[in-house]
């Protein structure tokens, strides 16, 4: 009741909410109560949770902010949302986001931008919490839910957990099962918690993650209990810092908290590895033609004939088609629609797409190579920290910029974590980004809880 409070009171201010479920919320909070009295209840019960408008929610409308899906009630639940509350756990509704999780900001949404509840210090702006998953990451923020799920194909996860000063994890590809998200781009996506705490990230991914065969990429592994790994000593553990992360432009202060990280691990008996990781700088090239590629496949299925919007007046059937994606998508979908059919066409495809795909491989081998030396990374989360809503400057490349830390671990299908580590001048958080190895989320909580 707190939650549903406090989403009346700010939603209208923050739009963190494109639905907010009251009604099945006080029903689930109430099933919980019944079984926490009978001495049942699983390891969420009752905690009440915002989850991303990206998860299909049985009978409760799944639009993945995008005019496409207005109206879509899905007549079945994402495996991630159906392990929440498998779990315990309670809906208080579906949370705004990029339309198809294409930005970084959360102004690409069909339902309007998502304010950050933090304010800059020096100047009055509404800052954007980041994207794609910008509601969840500002409803965490703000008090307007416990924690929420995300989800993060290139870094929406992470990056909008740096602007809101929460902690955001993105697992091993392969650990949550994709089935019932809204697919972006599929070899990349992947579920995971935005929470207040380390220890609550932990927990609410173990619930999340599941062996899935609805999920043909999905990992028939353990799902182990990642609390254990907080408050152990991080003694020993040899961190690595890649040279190729300094990047132009990139404010003192977040160098100055990327070297104080650096400085808490070494006092706390870690060791500081300098490690190169050659490939980076062409990570955002080809993350920027992979993700566009397959989203052009992915979102083949918006026809306007089998789901989603339909124009009113076409004249053939192919008219059709292309009235009603014109209506439906945003001009960023349409952007990264064009690109990616451009990308896979047939005199193109080697050049780029193929390109892309072996630059990727590149990328997941310059990990491969530093593993029998360092235990984890670490990295900034962003080159900046929250930017104004309708900043004028930023033009499609630059917002594409944003993404320069998180991409290289959705290419190479590895867990990272932000975790909040300070403020900058202006009084707003920034984050720094732990990277492990495939599996090893336990290092990667070990660390970042070392920071934390
Ligand atoms: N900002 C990146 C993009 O626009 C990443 C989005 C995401 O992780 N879903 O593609």
């Amino acid at each position: 009741r707190a939650f549903l409070a406090n989403i009346e009171t700010a939603n209208p201010r923050l739009n963190a909410y494109v639905l907010p479920t009251a009604d099945k919320a006080l029903d689930m909070a109430r099933a919980a109560d019944a079984r926490l009295a009978k001495g049942e209840g699983g390891p969420l019960e009752g905690a009440p949770l915002g989850v991303k408008d990206l998860f299909c929610t049985d009978g409760v409308q799944t639009t993945a902010g995008s005019n496409m899906l207005k109206g879509f009630v899905p007549p079945y639940e994402s495996t991630v949302t159906a392990n929440l509350w498998r779990d315990g756990a309670v809906m208080l509704g579906k949370l705004n986001m990029d339309e198809f999780a294409m930005g970084s900001s959360n102004e690409t949404s069909a339902f309007g931008p998502v304010v950050n509840p933090w304010k800059s210090g020096v100047s009055n702006a509404d800052l954007t919490p980041g994207g794609s998953s910008g509601g969840s990451a500002s409803a965490v923020a703000g008090d307007l839910c416990l924690a929420a799920t995300a989800s993060d194909t290139g870094g929406s996860i992470r990056q909008p957990a740096a602007f809101t000063g929460t902690v955001g994890v993105k697992p091993t590809y392969g650990r949550a099962s994709r089935f019932g998200m809204v697919a972006f781009a599929s070899s990349l996506d992947q579920a995971g918690p935005i929470t207040k705490t380390v220890e609550d990230a932990a927990i609410l991914l173990r619930s999340m993650c599941s062996f899935d065969p609805k999920d043909s990429t999905s990992l028939d592994v353990e799902t182990p209990d990642w609390s254990q790994s907080l408050g152990k000593s991080v003694k020993g553990l040899r961190i690595g810092i890649p040279n190729e992360y300094v990047v132009d432009g990139m404010p003192a202060e977040q160098m100055e908290l990327w070297e104080k990280g650096q400085a808490w691990l070494r006092e706390a008996g870690a060791e500081i590895v300098e490690i190169s990781l050659p490939h980076t700088k062409y990570a955002l090239p080809a993350y920027y033609i992979i993700a566009p590629a397959e989203a052009s496949s992915n979102l083949a299925r918006y026809d306007g004939m089998r789901f989603g919007h339909r124009a009113a007046e076409a004249k053939s059937l192919t008219d059709l088609y292309e009235t009603s994606r014109a209506e439906g998508f945003g001009k960023e979908v349409q952007r990264r629609l064009t690109i990616g059919a451009y990308v896979l066409s047939a005199g193109f495809y080697d050049a780029y797409y193929v390109r892309a795909l072996k630059v990727r491989r590149r990328i997941a081998e310059d990990f491969d190579k530093v593993w029998d030396r360092v235990d984890a990374i670490l990295t900034p989360s962003t080159p900046s920290a929250a930017f104004a809503i309708g900043d004028r400057q930023i033009d499609p490349v630059t917002m594409y910029l944003n993404d320069v830390f998180t991409v290289t671990a959705n290419l190479a299908g590895l867990p990272g974590i932000s975790v909040p580590a300070g403020l900058d001048k202006a009084g707003l958080p920034l984050g720094l980004q732990v990277i492990g190895k495939a599996l090893d989320e336990a290092t990667v909580f070990q660390v970042a809880g070392a920071l934390e």
